[in-house]
This record gives C-alpha cells, structure tokens and sequence, in this order.
C-alpha cells in the first residue's frame, strides 16, 4: 500500500466507493467521472503502476477480476457490448499511478467509438520496417 495512492486509499476503505465485484486480489468500483452508463474501474489489491510491476499471477487475477466485473454489468446494466483496457503510461494518459483496467459498457446508441480512435498515427516506419525490429 502506497499512502499517497488514491487507489490504495480506496481498498483500505479510507475513500469511499461504489464496489460492484470484488474478490481476495482484486477491487473493481464505478469510475467518479463515468465516460459509459456504469464505466468501472478493476484494480489489483497490491499496489502496481503498470503492467510491468505485476506478476504473470496477478495478471490472471485481474483478468477473472474483469471479466466477473462485466458478468455483473451485463447482469445489471445489460449493455450491448464492452471496451477494455488500460492506460499504461503517462504517454498513454494514465493519471492515476496503480493499475486500473477501465471497463465501458457500451450502448448501441452511444455515439463513441472503437479502440482505434484513442491514437491514428502511424508513426513514420512502414509495417515492414517495424517487423525486421522484432526479427532477433
Ligand atoms: P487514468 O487516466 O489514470 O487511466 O484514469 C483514472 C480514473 O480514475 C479516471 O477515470 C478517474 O475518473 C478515476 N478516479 C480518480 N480518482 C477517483 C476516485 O477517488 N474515485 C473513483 N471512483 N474514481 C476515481
Ligand atoms: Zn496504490
């Protein structure tokens, strides 16, 4: 537990929270500033900032974690589908510094879109060029 960590604040019950699903290693609570009718966040008991800081075990609790999450929105809310995934990185805007997985129902008049409208560029590799970086 980091004592500065909003998040860690939040599991030790000194924040308040609305917790939809929880589990021994796993907290999941609906986001103060929703983007989605029952947006939530999934956050690992043991404070991590990035994926980098977890274990290959605490990667398959928070994915069982994720997925009961969007068993009890499904239940609940009954969204026409899901997004899922994380900011890992200031670069990729995350905020807050302990692994949150975000999870939006998504309604099929919602207006938003998909995974591929956080970032549209490319960089200036072509495909090509970027495999022979993985070839070794
Ligand atoms: P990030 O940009 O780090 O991926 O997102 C952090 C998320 O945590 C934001 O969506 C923000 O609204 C949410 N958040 C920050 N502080 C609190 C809090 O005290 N309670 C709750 N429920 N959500 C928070
Ligand atoms: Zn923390």
């Amino acid at each position: 537990m980091l004592t500065d960590c909003i998040f860690c604040k939040i599991i030790a019950k000194d924040v308040p929270n609305y917790t939809i699903y929880e589990d021994d290693h796993v907290l999941a609570f609906l986001d103060i500033h929703p983007h989605a009718k029952g947006h939530t966040v999934v956050i690992p008991k043991r404070h991590a900032e990035t994926v980098f800081d977890m274990t290959d075990e605490e990667m398959k609790q928070i994915s069982i974690g994720m997925k009961r999450t969007m068993e009890r929105l499904k239940k609940v809310l009954n969204p026409d589908g899901f997004n899922t995934g994380w900011n890992d990185g200031q670069a990729a805007g995350q905020v807050v510094p302990h692994v949150h997985i975000h999870v939006f129902p998504r309604y099929s008049t919602d207006g938003g879109g998909s995974m591929h409208s956080i970032v549209k560029n490319p960089g200036d590799m072509p495909v090509g060029d970027v495999a022979k970086l993985f070839a070794n």
